[in-house]
């Protein structure tokens, strides 16, 4: 079997290098950009400073993913305390905001409270039958903390309105979150956050979040083309075009590229149903914004979430606090330089001015208290990166058209997989996606059932094969972690 891979970002990586484990080496990878990692590369700007596409946190739920990262890296990596906090009404609520409402003004603590209490008592539906993510959050949390937290942040992070996103991505979990603990943390005057015992996560020592991805790129050899972009398949023939015009023919074709572009420019052919189906998927873009300074961190946080108007972002990360190495100062001692990870969403419905982008970041860093007064003049380095596919949206019609167009595509032996190759948000984190290209591989080779997308072939009633989506059980990212996770290398760095 001739295996063809479109893409060398995680998905695509993760089913070479399975592979080569199965000594099956009649495949290559197709890469139009001329480096591995995808969304997961990282990018070392002239001034020093090493910036990720958005903040990457690896929350492993895969022993194999865990064994890869080891094989990789060795001993080069950091483990740091998960610490996460949210920037709101001028203040920081420790993460998640929902069990941490006390540190709010007195009346928005008891707009919260009073909606909590009244969603779950006068209980008007189950959650989980809720018509859509808007309907489920006032379900779930209540009145006051949709209009603090829930529906702001969520519409900053994912550009399109609560009601055209379905609830299934975020799992059945949230659903528990009960009013004894809310309302037990503010009289209590405790903080709560909510991750279980471990909250540890790793990071590569040197060159961020994309060094693990350009390590294996480096392990597979020469399997990779690099600048090689695939212009047109013709699934009849079993050949894709480059742009080059080139034909590579395959036997499979594991593609990571998104899917609506797959559907609507790529693959010949296409009946218009399933053309129009693909183009109904949603997605957001995103601008990256890293601000270098030349200064101490003030810091320990990792992350921040960012609900209020005051600033274009929704999330900052201390970047420099996953590792020393992130900066121009490489002595490992972490007390010259820091750098800012600022992530901004955009949509149709939410458009960004890509022109003033840095300028709006820096002004709202200061807004949101993240900068002192005076110190945008220790400002060293602005990094700027805009991605089309950043984040794609769980819509209300997510999941009916994947059940269409993905066995569309694999009757003609296309395997759509990865964050926008199957477009399952709650499975796209890289854990998820490199592992989706694994499984892939296993489903090919050994026939091995594919468990990580979420989608389940059955033979209905009147005899046809459907496409039945299940909620994996290593959805998500936030939850918690499904094992306690014992680090078998001494990390180098620990925080
Ligand atoms: C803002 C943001 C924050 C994130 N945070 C986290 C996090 O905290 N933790 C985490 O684990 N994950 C995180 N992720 C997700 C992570 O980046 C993805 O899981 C991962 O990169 C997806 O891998 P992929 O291979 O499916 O797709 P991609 O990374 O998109 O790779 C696809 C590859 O295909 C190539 N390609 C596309 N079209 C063609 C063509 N026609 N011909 C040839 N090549 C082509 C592209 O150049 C690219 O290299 C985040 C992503 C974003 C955007």
């Amino acid at each position: 079997m001739r295996i063809v891979i479109i893409g060398a970002g995680p998905t695509g990586l993760g089913a070479a290098t399975r592979l080569k484990e199965l000594d099956h080496d009649d495949f290559v990878v197709l890469e139009s950009a001329p480096h591995a990692g995808g969304l997961a590369a990282s990018y070392t700007d002239t001034a020093g400073f090493t910036w990720d596409v958005g903040g990457h946190v690896m929350f492993s739920h895969y022993d194999y993913y865990d064994k890869l990262f080891e094989t990789m890296l060795g001993d080069q990596f950091t483990l740091n305390d998960r610490e996460s906090w949210v920037r709101i009404m001028d203040r920081w609520v420790p993460y998640p905001f929902q069990n941490n409402v006390r540190h709010l003004p007195k009346q928005a603590t008891f707009e919260c409270l009073q909606g909590l209490i009244h969603a779950q008592l006068v209980r008007k539906k189950d959650p989980l039958d809720a018509e859509n993510f808007a309907e489920f959050i006032d379900l779930v949390f209540g009145e006051g903390i949709a209009k603090h937290f829930m529906r702001p942040y969520n519409f900053k992070v994912w550009a399109h309105p609560p009601e055209m996103m379905n609830k299934t991505w975020i799992g059945e979990r949230v659903a528990v979150l009960d009013a004894d603990r809310a309302l037990k943390n503010v009289v209590l005057e405790q903080d709560d956050f909510g991750w279980g015992p471990n909250n540890r996560f790793k990071y590569p020592l040197k060159g961020g979040t994309g060094a693990f991805y350009q390590r294996i790129a480096e392990s597979l050899g020469g399997s990779i083309r690099y600048g090689a972009t695939a212009a047109t398949i013709d699934s009849e023939r079993k050949l894709v075009r480059l742009t080059t015009g080139e034909q590579v023919p395959y036997d499979a074709l594991i593609s990571a590229m998104p899917l609506d572009i797959l559907v609507s420019d790529i693959v010949e052919d296409v009946p218009d149903t399933i053309r129009a189906d693909a183009s109904r998927l949603l997605h957001s873009a995103g601008h990256m914004v890293g601000v270098g300074i030349k200064r101490k961190c003030p810091s320990t946080k990792c992350w921040m979430y960012f609900p209020d108007d005051n600033c274009p972002f929704y999330r900052v990360t201390y970047l420099s606090n996953y590792s020393p190495y992130m900066t121009p100062n490489q002595t490992g001692a972490n007390d010259t330089h820091y750098s800012l990870l600022c992530e901004t969403s955009e949509s149709a419905h939410k458009p960004v001015d890509q022109n003033t982008i840095i300028k709006d970041t820096i002004r709202g860093l200061e807004n949101a208290g993240l900068l002192e007064e005076g110190e945008r003049d220790d400002i060293v380095s602005t990094w700027y990166k805009r991605v089309e596919h950043a984040y794609p949206t769980p819509s209300v019609e997510r999941d009916d058209i994947l059940s269409v167009v993905v066995p569309w595509l694999e009757d003609r032996a296309i395997y759509s997989r990865g964050r926008f190759g199957m477009w399952k948000y709650e499975v796209a984190n890289t854990d998820h996606t490199l592992m989706q290209g694994v499984e892939c591989v296993n489903r090919l080779l050994l026939g091995e059932p594919e468990t990580t997308i979420g989608i389940v072939y059955r033979t209905t009633d009147d005899g046809r094969e459907a496409a039945n989506h299940e909620r994996p059980t290593v959805a998500g990212s936030g939850e918690k972690r499904l094992k306690i996770e014992i680090p078998a290398r001494k990390p180098a760095q620990i925080r």
